[in-house]
């Protein structure tokens, strides 16, 4: 399980995230949602390691990791602008981070060709990210997080560049990519009917605090108030 125990984090003087407390268990689709600048994706910057919270703990499976570096924690974070390398080709945006790692070539072949098999992008690992569609590019991003074989799962926004019917047909995917990894996903958006869809659980922010969570039917039907429903789409 992933475990957040009072977790804040400030830049300066400002406070961003207020204390939070959240338990994920193995396997769990989250979704957080909430307005611009609720701290969604600080939060998840905090679970990756790519920032320091100011106080509290992250425990991975009974281990804080709080010091840990990012590339030792075993998650993938997969971001909205794809953050792909573009003098290189697919291929090789999908072996960098291993070749990193000192991975052995065959076993770096292996996870390329299984990514690209499972992500249907096979025929394009020679092209570089400039050649490539909206939708390919995200493939290759999603690729890329599936290489490391991470734990945990972490997609900040990652189709809102997409068009309705690309975002529609990547909703899926990644709903079969959850139903066959079995990874825990901590998924942000701002799509009503991605959170009402993918999740198992979604996690209402506001403002730096949980104003709620719960399953999404459970929400929806039961939101605590006018803000909750908001989100949702739920009637007000
Ligand atoms: P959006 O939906 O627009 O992506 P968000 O919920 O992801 O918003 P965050 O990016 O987490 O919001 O930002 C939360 C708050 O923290 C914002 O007010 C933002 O200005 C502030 N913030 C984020 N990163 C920094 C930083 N490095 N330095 C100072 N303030 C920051
Ligand atoms: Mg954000």
């Amino acid at each position: 399980a992933l475990q957040l125990s009072d977790i804040r984090k400030s830049f300066g003087t400002v406070d961003v995230i207020h204390g939070i407390d959240l338990e994920i268990q193995e396997g769990e689709f989250i979704v957080f949602v909430g307005p611009s600048g609720c701290g969604k994706s600080t939060l998840l910057r905090l679970i990756a390691g790519l920032d320091d919270p100011t106080s509290g703990d992250i425990n991975l499976n009974g281990k804080r990791v709080n010091t840990v570096p990012a590339s030792e924690r075993g998650l993938s974070m997969v971001f909205q602008s794809y953050a792909l390398y573009p003098h290189m080709t697919v291929g090789q945006n999908l072996s960098f981070g291993l070749e990193n790692l000192r991975m052995e070539r065959a076993e770096i072949e292996r996870r390329i060709n299984d990514a690209a098999t499972l992500l249907q992008i096979d025929h394009l690992l020679g092209r570089r990210p400039g050649q490539l569609s909206g939708g390919q590019r995200q493939r290759v991003a999603i690729g890329r997080a599936i290489v490391r074989e991470p734990v945990i799962f972490l997609f900040d926004e990652p189709l809102s560049n997409l068009d309705a019917e690309l975002r529609l047909q990547m909703r899926v995917e990644i709903s079969d990519l959850h139903s066959k990894l079995k990874n825990t996903m901590i998924y942000v958006t701002h799509d009503q009917i991605e959170a009402m869809t993918m999740a198992d659980r979604i996690v209402v922010l506001r403002g730096g605090n949980i104003e709620q969570i719960g399953r999404p039917l459970d929400l929806y039907n039961h939101p605590k108030n006018k803000f909750v429903a908001g989100f949702l789409g739920a009637p007000q």
